[in-house]
């Protein structure tokens, strides 16, 4: 998997303080505060000002899918309507699960390589069976891709949706091949806006409280120290 920061707002903190200040934000405070400030209370509006564009390469389907979900965002993505996809290279889910037994592991991932040399095998077929109408060809053999597939992203989002894709997607029960993406994206916007992401990530984290409530699972590494929010709110006597 490969992400790259094609495009981004320069100049981005002055552009979201001073469309603060227009809406009145006190004038002692610096950009960096009024920056914090917004991201801390949530009054993110200002944040959309902002825009990044992501090269995103090596993902599967599977997440491309996941990806979508995130309306608030621009998407392109490869076509495999016009793309041949012959040979077509794929995303191995067992990376994302080192703990896994290394005698299943090794049974599991003769499998799954089985399948993919399969597919492969049957795109080529139907593809030749079709040659002499390429367009036929692509759009017919395409179903037989699996979600391992391959695809390329271009990727546009403003920082306010960025936040809430990461809040969502750092979260340990977010898909294991999306929080491998959502951790290089963080990383990438961190360098540019450390003053917008660095407080940036998952959603107990990032509000100081946990809405994922009971479902939240016991590899959570904030388990012990942010609270839930039903927890939070049964303290509070509002159930
Ligand atoms: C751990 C996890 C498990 C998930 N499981 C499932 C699942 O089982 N099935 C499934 O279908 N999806 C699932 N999702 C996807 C999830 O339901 C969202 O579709 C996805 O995370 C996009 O989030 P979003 O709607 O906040 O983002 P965006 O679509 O970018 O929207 C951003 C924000 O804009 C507002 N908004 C956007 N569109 C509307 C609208 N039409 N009306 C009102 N407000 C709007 C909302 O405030 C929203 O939070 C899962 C996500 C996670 C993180």
């Amino acid at each position: 998997m490969e992400v790259r920061l094609l495009r981004v707002t320069e100049g981005g903190v002055d552009l979201v303080a001073n469309s603060a200040r227009v809406s009145g934000v006190p004038e002692n405070l610096s950009r960096e505060e009024i920056v914090r400030m917004i991201v801390e209370n949530d009054y993110s509006s200002a944040l959309e000002h902002i825009t990044f564009t992501f090269d995103i390469s090596g993902i599967s389907v599977a997440i491309s899918r996941e990806l979508l979900e995130h309306r608030i965002a621009s998407h392109t993505a490869r076509s495999t309507r016009y793309n041949m996809e012959k040979g077509f290279d794929f995303v191995n889910p067992l990376d994302f699960f080192p703990e896994l037994d290394e005698n299943v592991r090794e049974s599991v991932q003769k499998e799954f390589l089985k399948a993919m040399e399969d597919a492969r095998k049957h795109y080529a077929r139907i593809y030749e069976m079709l040659e002499d109408r390429p367009a036929v060809a692509k759009e017919v053999a395409r179903y037989v891709l699996p979600m391992a597939t391959h695809t390329h992203y271009i990727w546009s989002i403003n920082a306010r949706s960025l936040i809430n894709f990461l809040m969502l997607r750092l979260c340990v029960r977010a898909a294991p091949e999306m929080r491998e993406l959502a951790k290089k994206v963080r990383s990438a916007v961190v360098e540019v806006y450390p003053e917008i992401f660095s407080n940036v990530k998952c959603r107990g984290f990032t509000l100081g409280v946990c809405p994922e409530n009971e479902a939240r699972p016991k590899n959570c590494p904030y388990r012990n120290v942010i609270k839930t929010k039903k927890g939070v709110k049964r303290e509070a006597g509002c159930y």
